[in-house]
């Protein structure tokens, strides 16, 4: 079956009880047993709920992997592959990742003697140079944060692979409806559920999707026993979103597109940064990886300095000025001061992130109201 079938039937037959066409949301804390020292299916919260299962089965098909653990957010999720290394070892993670990730990897992480490296995931040769005997972990993110950098998934694995180094990715920027790492060699998937796969800006969750049952099995008892579990009516609203995931995510992608378009016209932006233009660097390896669309997520550079790109944020009225992304409705912000904030300010800008970056989500509403909009704030901010 196809995707969108898939994303509707997977994982929700209908109720056996009552013939209900939406399973019910199961929140007991705790199971009866069938003796003594006998365990069934289920038996408390956080070990296992019916409801999560669901979810968990749903999200693990889309991915094309056997198996999925749903978390109270990314940020739990992604700790929760962290705690499989000991200290003393390492991680190389990409330059271009979520600002998250890099604050738990440089602020928490490390205080395990675990040690963390950063590097461009789109020179190999720098890549490889990253790796220690020691390294136990290769993090990827592609579209990358916020500058929507393409990294070769399927060359980084192979490159990793070959020094013995397990491979997870954040797919929460591309979603399965566009890439799907774990088909590229990926050992592990993780998501962000708060961003496309809810997609209604209205539950916090993460995911971890793995094809290997022992990997699997090691990311469960991490997972039960430190319990950073998502709860039953979370689970029930990422299991709907789902439903819709696929007709977003195209809708999203082509009214990016369309926004991208008119930017790279515009004589008052400095620089578009979207996979879907022909002049961005990852664009040809972006058709290959990402199917049939480029995502909802886009950056540009403003001529002016951090001031025009600050009251640019501001001035917008459908666009709304917050972090996050991936909902129905569009988002704007500025990186340097929100999403990137937790960097240092050195490495914010020898990333690249510069003070006139904009990012966007771009939500459905309709691509003319959007131009509309983004153009009068720019208006406002930018003399041209
Ligand atoms: C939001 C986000 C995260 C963190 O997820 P939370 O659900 O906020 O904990 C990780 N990676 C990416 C790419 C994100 O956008």
């Amino acid at each position: 079956m196809k995707f969108r079938t898939r994303a509707i039937h997977v994982g929700s037959d209908r109720d056996a009880a009552t013939g209900a066409v939406v399973p019910p949301i199961h929140v007991a804390s705790t199971y009866v047993q069938p003796g003594a020292g006998e365990w069934g299916e289920f038996d408390y919260g956080r070990s296992g709920n019916p409801t999560r299962s669901r979810l968990q089965e749903t999200i693990a098909d889309l991915e094309g992997g056997n198996h999925a653990l749903a978390f109270a957010s990314g940020m739990a999720a992604t700790h929760c592959v962290s705690m499989l290394l000991n200290s003393g070892e390492h991680i190389v993670a990409g330059a271009d990742i979520y600002g998250g990730t890099y604050r738990l990897l440089h602020k928490i992480i490390d205080r395990s003697q675990i040690r963390v490296t950063l590097s461009s995931t789109q020179d190999l040769e720098q890549l490889e140079q990253s790796f220690t005997p020691q390294t136990r972990l290769l993090w990827l993110e592609s579209p990358g944060n916020p500058l929507l950098s393409i990294t070769d998934l399927a060359a980084c694995i192979e490159l990793a692979h070959r020094h013995n180094i397990l491979v997870a990715v954040d797919n929460t920027f591309a979603t399965p409806v566009l890439t799907r790492p774990l088909e590229l060699g990926a050992d592990i998937v993780m998501h962000s559920a708060t961003k496309y796969l809810g997609g209604h800006s209205d539950v916090i969750g993460g995911a971890l999707v793995t094809r290997d049952k022992a990997l699997h099995d090691r990311l469960y008892f991490v997972q039960n026993a430190t319990g950073a579990v998502l709860g039953p009516f979370d689970s029930f609203l990422l299991s709907r979103g789902l439903k819709t995931l696929e007709l977003r995510v195209r809708e999203h992608s082509r009214t990016a597109q369309g926004l991208a378009e008119r930017l790279a016209a515009d004589p008052r932006v400095a620089r578009v940064l979207y996979p879907g233009l022909p002049t961005h660097p990852g664009h040809e390896l972006a058709k290959r990886q990402m199917d049939g669309g480029f995502g909802g997520m886009l950056s540009f550079e403003l001529k002016g300095d951090y001031q025009s790109a600050k009251r640019t944020a501001e001035s917008t009225h459908l666009f709304q000025l917050a972090v996050s992304l991936g909902a129905v409705e569009s988002l704007i912000e500025q990186p340097a001061s929100m999403s990137h904030a937790s960097y240092d300010p050195a490495a914010r800008q020898a990333h690249g992130i510069t003070d006139t970056l904009i990012r966007l989500s771009v939500g459905l509403e309709d691509v003319d109201d959007l131009w509309n909009d983004l153009d009068q704030a720019i208006g406002k901010s930018v003399e041209c």
